[in-house]
């Protein structure tokens, strides 16, 4: 497989195929995110593609997760030609996998979707960051909590599963709990199949770290950090959703099926709010992007 720079996958894309199809993201302008920085956005060429595809066609691959950045912002006719080359040529291939943002989802209809659906992408990683408006334009994320709602529901309506990313810490001390409000509420409209929640982690020379440095932004501290867990999942209502807060960058990890766990799940976060034992958290050392 030829990989170009530092490739990033969603957690539960471990034992997946990872095949870069794109280089970087077209956008790459998020004030938080130094994932392509450096990388000069472009769509590989199917005949390397198929390359990468041949050198594993041999081994029984069940999963493949579609890297970089946003590799929905393929045009349609890529996608089909890319996702029928896989289905042909891995043949225990049950579920492909890909990151977009609002605007390469809008840019298709359901139908387009669903005809990726068909040809085997099975879920989509799209990352919310917020629901409150006021924080989704401070980090530049380039899409409105219309966009990112209507985006949401149009994954849902063609079948491919859904996995919502959210980040705690994101709305600075001032906004943290209409940032957690918020945010519930718009998960709540985009009914999700997952929804992972990762802490703000601030990477040197990002334009947040600037934020930090000159005390524009102010991150707010581990146990409030819990304290917009809390407040998210209370706000949450959800038809059938996988909760996550096990990556790598929180200080508590929990997996909650929802709406079953819930009740239980807040009376656990609340424990620990009530406590406030360090010991109870995830050691900084440990703590990692
Ligand atoms: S759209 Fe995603 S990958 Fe691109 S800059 Fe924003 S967070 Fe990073």
């Amino acid at each position: 497989m030829k990989y170009e720079g530092m490739i990033f996958r969603p957690p539960s894309e471990a034992d997946s195929l990872i095949l870069q199809v794109t280089v970087g993201c077209s956008y790459n302008r998020c004030t938080f995110c130094a994932a392509y920085q450096g990388k000069r956005f472009r769509i590989k060429s199917l005949e390397e593609i198929k390359e990468d595809v041949d050198e594993v066609s041999s081994y029984k691959i069940r999963r493949v997760f579609l890297a970089d950045g946003d590799a929905l912002s393929i045009p349609q006719k890529g996608l089909i030609q890319i996702l029928s080359y896989l289905h042909a040529k891995l043949k225990g291939l049950e579920r492909v996998g890909i990151y977009a943002n609002a605007k390469d989802i809008l840019r298709k209809d359901v139908e387009e979707l669903k005809a990726l659906k068909d040809l085997g992408l099975g879920i989509l990683y799209l990352g919310l960051e917020s629901g409150d408006p006021e924080v989704l334009k401070r980090i530049k994320k380039n899409a409105t909590v219309d966009q990112l709602i209507r985006a949401g529901k149009r994954v849902k309506e063609s079948g491919v599963a859904l996995s919502v990313t959210v980040i705690l810490g994101i709305g600075g001390v001032e906004g943290s709990q209409s940032h957690a409000v918020e945010t519930g509420k718009v998960l709540s409209e985009m009914d999700p199949d997952y929804v992972g929640a990762l802490s703000l982690m601030i990477v040197p020379g990002t334009p947040i770290a600037k934020e930090i440095e000159t005390g524009t932004l102010v991150l707010p501290t581990p146990f409030a950090l819990i304290q917009e867990l809390e407040t998210m999942i209370a706000n949450c209502q959800f038809t059938h959703c996988f909760f996550a807060s096990n990556h790598a960058s929180n200080y508590l990890p929990l997996r909650i099926q929802m709406p079953e766990e819930k009740e239980e799940a807040l009376m656990r976060i609340r424990e620990v709010l009530r406590r406030k034992d360090p010991d109870l958290l995830r050691p900084e050392y440990l703590r990692a992007l």
